[in-house]
């Protein structure tokens, strides 16, 4: 069998060292030909002498010399590529065949988009790209005929309860609607009074996921739910009345499809990354990914609940966003991931992340978005405005 030619765009985060422990089980099926990372030198520089990398890529330029220097040392022929646009050329390298997409936020956009436009099979972690660019994004996927599939567990099981067909959508196959499955986080039961209180660590917390710090934060705001509704319109070409979402406090459901015929079909397993990863990674093939079976009796009890709107304002904030449509999205996602920066810091309460994106959606007017220019010019319009706001709760100014 040839074997599968793999970029990790994100190597050194979460989604990008569960991605590396799967493929490490298959040395038969997979071959790392690209690992990149934003300043984390010395593990791309080990990950990439203990997986024979041909490229590794950093962006942050300041670093190279200290990956160069470290790679040499250790006699790797690697090749380092090195600030922004190395992680664009690390996703169309010619000896690709498919890039795993897990950059963390819009940093990651300019090379997913790179990758969907070079015709490469995209393993679609980066949500907050679609959330951008949802449109611009679509479309450079269906012009080049690049196969994309969803890492995200919700969206990567809603694939799975899908009939297989070429194309992600739901049209024409019976769907009457999406169930989004969501923990409710680390604070779904705290009163909303104590929630201005809680600190980085303890919302970085899961209760049943290791993730990174920035998604963490989103999933006590519930903001990752918001943002997953937008990708799920996206990926699977769902009206937003179609999509809804059920707090699911064990995760053992990971999303589920309701067909026309009233069947609710499901996709269940241990809450570890690694299992839609290898799904994706062998598809239509299944493979060990490490992932304990899941046992049922151990779980005992599935519980479902409606989302708390109160308590998790962000919800309707997302939702609002992609009724809105144009460039809200994006300017959602830039608002947010400043406010999750600065809650990260300790200059924002957690209260204020949501009072943030709020602010800067109501004051900044959707704007209709053709090009990844349009969504740059959003995304900058989102960050200064929210920076802005940052300043304005922080020291009380009106
Ligand atoms: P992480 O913070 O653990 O890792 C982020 C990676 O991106 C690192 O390799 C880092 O070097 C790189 N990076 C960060 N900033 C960068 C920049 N400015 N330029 C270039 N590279 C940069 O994040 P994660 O938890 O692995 O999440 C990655 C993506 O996957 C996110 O979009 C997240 O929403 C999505 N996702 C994660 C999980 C999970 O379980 N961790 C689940 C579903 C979806
Ligand atoms: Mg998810």
């Amino acid at each position: 069998m040839k074997r599968q030619r793999i970029a990790i765009l994100g190597a050194t985060g979460s989604i990008g060292r569960s991605t590396l422990d799967v493929i490490d089980r298959h040395p038969d099926r997979f071959e790392v030909v690209a690992l990149t990372a934003h300043s984390h030198v010395e593990e791309l520089a080990s990950l990439a002498i203990r997986f024979g990398a041909s490229y590794a890529a950093i962006s942050d330029n300041r670093q190279s010399p200290k990956l160069r220097a470290r790679l040499k040392a250790a006699g790797a022929a690697t090749q380092v590529l090195s600030g922004a646009d190395s992680l664009v050329q690390a996703a169309t390298l010619p000896e690709v065949d498919t890039v795993m997409a897990a950059i963390v936020g819009g940093a990651g956009l300019a090379s997913t988009l790179a990758a969907a436009k070079a015709g490469k099979k995209i393993l679609l972690a980066n949500k907050e790209a679609l959330v951008m660019a949802g449109a611009v994004f679509m479309d450079a996927v269906s012009a080049s005929g690049s196969v994309l599939l969803p890492i995200d567990s919700e969206h990567n099981a809603v694939f799975q309860c899908l009939p297989s067909s070429a194309s992600l959508t739901i049209r024409g196959k019976g769907v009457r609607r999406i169930l989004l499955t969501g923990s409710g986080g680390p604070f779904r039961t705290i009163p909303r009074s104590e929630l201005c209180e809680v600190t980085p660590d303890q919302a970085c917390a899961h209760p049943n996921w290791v993730m990174g710090r920035k998604i963490s934060v989103d999933s006590a705001t519930m903001m990752n739910k918001g943002l997953e509704i937008i990708e799920a319109h996206w990926l699977f070409g769902a009206p937003p009345e179609a999509i809804e979402v059920v707090v699911h406090p064990q995760s053992v459901i990971h999303s589920m499809v309701e067909y026309v015929d009233g069947s609710v079909v499901a996709q269940l397993g241990n809450p570890d990354m690694r299992t839609p990863i290898a799904q994706a990674l062998a598809y239509p093939d299944r493979i060990d990914a490490g992932v304990s079976p899941l046992d049922l009796f151990s779980v005992s009890k599935l519980t479902f609940e409606r989302p708390d709107p109160i308590r998790f304002p962000a919800l309707s904030l997302a939702q609002s966003a992609l009724g809105t449509g144009g460039s809200a999205p994006a300017l959602l996602n830039a608002a947010n991931e400043i406010a999750v920066d600065a809650f990260l810091q300790g200059r924002l309460t957690f209260l204020d992340i949501t009072r943030v994106i709020e602010k800067t959606l109501d004051a900044i007017p959707s704007r209709p978005v053709a090009t990844l220019e349009d969504v740059f010019e959003a995304d900058r319009l989102g960050r200064q405005y929210a920076s802005r706001c940052l300043t304005e709760l922080t020291t009380g100014a009106k």
